[in-house]
């Protein structure tokens, strides 16, 4: 069957030789459902070329070597046809054909409501299909309702973006003097995103030409603070400006918001909706080892790195090795004299060979000159990501509960994870057995690899400590068997207070109730974004929106913020000052949320972790998936709420 609208230019001219090559190591599904709809040739979408449900999560989604060489030769054969004569675009609007693409790459039917999620999350046309399509003065002419966010990070400037489209005035408070947040602190060595850079981008700003798969903060950075300046929101930021306290005033239903500006003084401002984008790792935590002020060298978390600390020719110690210290270990030890890694527990790490690669001519090539084909690669990885590994984490209760996995799915990553591992330190038996973890695979964050870990901890100037620490002296880090390893300088690598949402920020609700007295420790939110008592707060990667195993948490901020502005128009449409979340609501969805976090490994392990809170409980996940996510989120229900 050929559907066509739209003529094609030809692809620029390469001979076939060159074709082959484009195509060799390219995932085929993402490249065979652009060029069936950059050709109108939906015959090109094989039902014995579609990959394999059970095995989306691979790079090449389960596709044998033989499907591999066929879908090859047709990719081909329809980039020569592309290069010689153009084609006929389908267009997007045409869902039957566009449906038949995705399903052909997911390989399985889809239901409406997913076709819907990944329409928006492909924006094969280029549209926006999230952005707000009402304008406050078109609801209600003589009001002008105020938003105040506070956090200029990847949350807040979707949140400024949004409210920029839809007219709603609006200011952002940010502490530091530059956008970025997490990009812009974590400024260690080695430090980079670990999910794939196509798809960690706003679905409103896609880039094709990243140059790694996984970019450095550096690149993050840029593209924040570019997307900050192209989508206009950067003039409405107010740098070096740190929320103090934000209290909930009973009588003008207005928030009042106390802030340090950056000549130290102080300020009020008031505003009807407060949206807290400062997310859930941005609060170093340095444990309070006994003797810690006592160190006499220097010493620094990794997200305040000192760069005037020189580490070369030093005696280092690297406290922590989750995702920061893994990333910042091997480029300490090219750079220190020796270096002590202390380990509290192993890690599962995913292998990545292209955790630090460039990505090829190649792919750059086909990114850049097939029609659509960057946004169905971009739709590619969230699909193998979106849902794929969450089966995996699942806790089967028939399963032996020995504490190493929680069912079959989980077992066979274990299998697979530990044999990653045991190869990797083959040559290192006195390594082997302090790096294979006890705990299940995914109940902590699993980390990727591509034989980086291995080659750092082999050094000779590298030492992997696994005693407990006891105490830090004036010269070094004392373990529990009473040895003083004596070193220059302590870096942290010891995470953020994660579980104590919006701190140091005091936030005061109706009748003055503190936000954290409230939570008690535990703190919660209805969808992750709103609290009762505390109307017009949202919270944007709150309590509970934290994702393990399945994707991107820049798509469940895009849900939030869409989230937040249906609450705004809910205000103007029903001329209220306030509303505020339903106590029973919200009760009955943390209940929901806690079952589900208890059935998955990270909430059935004992293990430690920061997805849970002084008490054990899961303060940061969601447990379900994505498309549950944006079901909740498209638009408030109405009834949820009490309005003010
Ligand atoms: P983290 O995962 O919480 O790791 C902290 C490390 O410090 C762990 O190894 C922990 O040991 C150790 N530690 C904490 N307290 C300790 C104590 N009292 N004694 C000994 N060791 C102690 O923090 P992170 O590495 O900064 O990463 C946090 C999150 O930030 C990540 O999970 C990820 O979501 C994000 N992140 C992402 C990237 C990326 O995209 N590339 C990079 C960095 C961070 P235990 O394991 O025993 O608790």
């Amino acid at each position: 069957m050929s559907v066509s609208s739209q003529a094609v230019a030809p692809v620029p001219f390469v001979d076939d030789d060159a074709l082959q090559a484009m195509v060799r190591r390219t995932p085929l599904p993402p490249l065979l459902a652009a060029l069936a709809l950059a050709t109108g040739d939906l015959s090109l979408l094989r039902a014995d070329l579609r990959p394999d449900p059970a095995q989306i999560t691979l790079v090449h989604g389960g596709l044998s070597s033989e499907q591999r060489a066929e879908g090859r030769r047709v990719a081909v054969e329809a980039l020569a046809r592309l290069r010689d004569h153009g084609e006929k675009l389908v267009p997007a609007t045409d869902t039957p054909a566009v449906r038949q693409a995705v399903e052909f790459m997911a390989g399985e039917a889809v239901s409406d409501d997913c076709l819907s999620l990944l329409l928006e999350e492909l924006a094969v046309t280029g549209d926006d299909l999230r952005a707000p399509d009402w304008r406050p003065d078109a609801i209600d002419p003589e009001r002008t309702l105020h938003v105040t966010v506070v956090g200029a990070g990847m949350s807040g400037l979707i949140a400024g973006h949004r409210l920029e489209q839809a007219g709603v005035p609006y200011v952002i408070l940010e502490k530091n003097d530059d956008v970025g947040g997490t990009w812009f602190e974590n400024q260690y060595p080695g430090c980079r995103v670990d999910v794939p850079n196509h798809l960690y981008s706003y679905s409103f700003v896609q880039r094709h030409d990243w140059p790694q798969h996984f970019s450095t903060q550096e690149v993050l950075l840029d593209y924040f603070r570019s997307c900050a300046e192209d989508l206009g929101v950067r003039r409405h930021i107010r740098f070096g400006t740190e929320v103090l306290h934000a209290a909930f005033d009973d009588d003008t239903r207005r928030w009042r918001v106390l802030v340090r500006t950056p000549g130290g003084g102080q300020e009020t401002i008031e505003t009807d909706v407060l949206v807290s984008a400062v997310g859930q790792l941005n609060r170093p935590n340095i444990p309070e080892f006994p003797g810690r002020e006592r160190f006499a060298g220097p010493r620094f978390h990794s997200a305040e790195w000192d760069h005037e600390v020189d580490l070369a020719g030093k005696r280092v110690a690297v406290i922590g090795t989750g995702a920061s210290g893994i990333q910042l270990i091997p480029e300490v030890a090219k750079q220190a004299d020796e270096l002590l890694v202390f380990q509290r527990t192993p890690n599962w790490f995913m292998p990545s060979p292209e955790y630090h690669a460039d990505v090829p001519e190649t792919a750059q090539w086909l990114l850049r000159n097939v029609p659509h084909y960057a946004q169905w690669y971009r739709f590619w990885l969230f699909w193998r990501l979106a849902e794929g590994a969450l089966p995996a984490a699942r806790v089967d209760p028939d399963w032996p509960a020995d504490g190493r996995s929680v069912g079959p799915l989980n077992d066979a990553l274990r299998g697979m994870l530990t044999g990653y591992l045991e190869g990797q330190f083959a040559d290192a038996p006195e390594l082997r057995e302090q790096v294979v973890p006890q705990y299940p695979p995914l109940a902590k964050r699993m980390l990727l690899d591509n034989g980086t870990w291995a080659s750092a901890l082999k050094r000779d100037n590298v030492r992997l400590v696994s005693d407990s620490i006891r105490e830090i002296t004036r010269h070094g880090v004392t373990t529990a068997d009473g040895h003083e390893h004596r070193v220059d300088a302590i870096v942290y690598a010891t995470g953020f207070r994660a579980s104590r949402f919006l701190t140091p920020m005091r936030v005061t609700g109706r009748g003055g109730v503190d936000l954290h007295a409230n939570w008690e420790g535990r703190p919660r939110a209805y969808l992750g974004m709103t609290v009762p008592g505390f109307p017009n707060l949202f919270c944007l990667y709150g309590p509970n929106t934290n994702l393990v195993a399945n994707g991107s948490i820049i798509f469940f901020s895009e849900c939030e913020v869409r989230y937040m502005l249906g609450c705004i128009r809910l205000l103007l449409e029903r001329r209220a000052r306030a509303l505020d979340c339903r106590r029973d609501v919200y009760d009955a969805y943390n209940q929901l949320v806690d079952e589900g976090n208890a059935r998955m490994a990270w909430g059935a392990s004992s293990v430690n972790s920061w997805y849970k809170n002084a008490d054990g409980h899961i303060t940061q996940n969601w447990p379900f998936t994505l498309l549950e996510f944006w079901q909740r989120t498209r638009s408030p229900n109405p009834m949820d709420f009490e309005f003010l």
